[in-house]
């Protein structure tokens, strides 16, 4: 038996560039069994990117009736991708939390603002990314990462959420700095830190495979699988797509990767319950 699956997905109703009813068909079409869509949840100030709060009763009525439709070819479930941000847990906690969701992903996008109040993208252009570095954080970029991975770990104390989506997106622009290699010890303390937390918490560790065509790297990096395996931590692998074409993006190369290294299972919902799925049973992706 194959048992595709994705469980980080956008569309249209936040920055995804199809219909959810064209990501559904896709998925359908490429013999996935389970499939959720994951919107980015409202936000309280303005982006390009996430919901509208007024689109939420639309959203939910779009999935219900996708649902419907294509029950029993696939397996269909509705989350968001929650934006943590510390000031407004509060808030963000009690919108979501009444929401009749099947899972929650929590991930940062979003650690501080610049001086005049603007927000800025951990996950943006690397222009404003540095700009950042430079004018909130003294040029200091460790002091960036710390603060990232303190506001992750604030997240997942918070137990709010099902899944942690990108855990080391802030990674992705070690780059652009001598000072900052994900080899470091200072850095590979904080992510061993992250995990304990996340082992402790009991919550799920997307393995998020967006990059992994265009830059060769998986969130959280390749490097902490066998880690990730010695804590015994529950994953997923999750292609975070936009796009119809990109739903199957790198999850059978990570499935590969995954097994290669003795991980067993990742943990999907299956039949509305938490399921390990061993791996054996999931791809052999049809291109
Ligand atoms: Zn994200
Ligand atoms: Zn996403």
């Amino acid at each position: 038996m194959q048992y595709l699956s994705n469980f980080h997905s956008h569309c249209s109703f936040c920055d995804g560039h199809a219909s959810m009813e064209a990501f559904v068909q896709y998925a359908v079409s490429k013999g996935f069994k389970a499939y959720g869509i994951s919107s980015h949840a409202p936000v309280s100030f303005t982006t390009r990117w996430a919901m509208n709060y007024d689109d939420l009763p639309e959203y939910l009525q779009e999935y219900r009736r996708l649902k419907a439709k294509h029950s029993p070819e696939i397996e269909l479930y509705v989350g968001l991708e929650i934006d943590f941000l510390p000031e407004e847990k509060d808030a963000v906690f009690q919108m979501h939390s009444s929401l009749p969701l099947d899972y929650r992903i929590g991930s940062i996008h979003y650690i501080d603002s610049f001086p005049d109040g603007t927000r800025w993208n951990v996950d943006g252009d690397p222009k404003t990314f540095k700009k950042a570095t430079a004018e909130v954080f003294g040029g200091d970029i460790k002091k960036l990462v710390k603060c990232f991975y303190t506001q992750t770990c604030e997240m997942i104390d918070t137990c709010s959420f099902d899944i942690i989506g990108h855990m080391d997106k802030v990674a992705g622009n070690s780059a652009q700095y001598p000072e900052f290699s994900i080899t470091d010890k200072w850095y590979i303390d904080l992510v061993k830190d992250t995990l304990t937390l996340i082992k402790e918490k009991g919550i799920i560790l997307e393995i998020n495979t967006k990059a992994l065509h265009r830059k060769r790297v998986t969130f959280p990096h390749q490097q902490f699988y066998s880690l990730i395996k010695e804590m015994q931590i529950p994953v997923m692998v999750n292609s975070d797509c936009h796009c119809p074409d990109l739903i199957p993006s790198g999850l059978e190369e990570t499935y590969q990767a995954l097994s290669a290294l003795g991980i067993k299972s990742v943990r999907i919902l299956k039949q509305g319950k938490w399921t390990d799925m061993p791996i054996e049973q999931t791809p052999c992706l049809v291109s």
